[in-house]
């Protein structure tokens, strides 16, 4: 797939609301001087004007573009822990637009399927599609019912089947039960991020059924430009692919195997 990098100096940007969605996710917007580019599956590296600690900057997917940027953040240790307790005014470097990008359908209907903090990258696609009018199946998986954050503002624009593993909300199970179901019909492509082990199986389950599959894949990274190399991921014939370069986006067979 081809890549874009259309930026690499860090853009200051300022906080412009900070939104607790659910327990521990907050969806961050920031005002951009110079409007962040992006589509779909990109993301964009953002340190806070924080000093040294922590020196690196945080990976996040791209919720929405625009004079307005937005990512959703899981609070899950010290970098994204500062980001979810900014205040409005806060100043705020990102870097993006960053990596691919998925590829959208040209006819046929789309299959989202998000797990937990995944669901970012496809809010934004479900937003790109919605006035194509591409009809749109959503299907979220999570642990429990607080860790759905988003789900609102899918139901307002896409049909949404809903699993969680505690069964608090939907149906109980994991969301590639309900996809092999949607699958039968497989005139679609399906779209997933979400944890590695999920996404393997909604490859898989997708591979199996004949359809399309482009996995938005995740993995620590210093950089996000190609020059640290952390987020190598072995291909099946052994040889490594970038994450921040190559991806996030991948066919999932280039992954998983099964690639003609
Ligand atoms: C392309 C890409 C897009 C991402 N999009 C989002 C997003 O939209 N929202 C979001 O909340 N997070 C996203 N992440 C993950 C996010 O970058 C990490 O959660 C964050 O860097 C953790 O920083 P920390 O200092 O809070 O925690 P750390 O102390 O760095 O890590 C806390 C825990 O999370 C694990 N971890 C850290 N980074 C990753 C990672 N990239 N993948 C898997 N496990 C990791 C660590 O092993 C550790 O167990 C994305 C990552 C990538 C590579």
């Amino acid at each position: 797939m081809a890549i874009e990098h259309t930026n690499k100096k860090y853009l200051k940007t300022i906080v412009k609301n900070v939104e607790t969605v659910a327990p521990g996710y907050s969806l961050l917007s920031f005002d951009c001087e110079t409007p962040l580019l992006g589509r779909p599956g990109q993301f964009v590296m953002i340190r806070g004007a924080w000093g040294v600690n922590p020196v690196l900057p945080r990976a996040f997917s791209i919720v929405k573009a625009g004079n307005v940027g937005q990512v959703l953040v899981r609070d899950v240790g010290p970098g994204t822990a500062l980001l979810c307790n900014m205040h409005v005014g806060d100043e705020l470097n990102v870097l993006g637009p960053l990596g691919n990008g998925f590829i959208e359908p040209k006819s046929s209907r789309a299959v989202l399927v998000a797990g937990g903090v995944g669901v970012a990258p496809l809010v934004f696609l479900m937003e790109q599609l919605v006035p194509k009018r591409v009809p749109i199946t959503f299907l979220y998986g999570a642990r429990t019912a607080n860790d759905l954050p988003l789900k609102v503002r899918i139901e307002a624009s896409a049909d949404l089947i809903v699993t969680t593993e505690d069964g608090s909300v939907g149906t109980k199970g994991l969301v590639t039960q309900p996809l092999v179901d949607v699958l039968k019909d497989p005139n679609c492509v399906v779209y997933s991020c979400g944890p590695n082990a999920m996404l393997e199986a909604v490859g898989r389950v997708s591979m199996d059924a004949g359809v399309e599959c482009q996995v938005a894949l995740e993995s620590p990274m210093a950089c996000g430009m190609g020059t640290c190399k952390g987020c190598a991921v072995v291909k099946p014939d052994g040889s490594f692919t970038y994450v921040c370069t190559d991806g996030p986006v991948f066919v999932a067979a280039s992954i998983y195997g099964g690639e003609k």
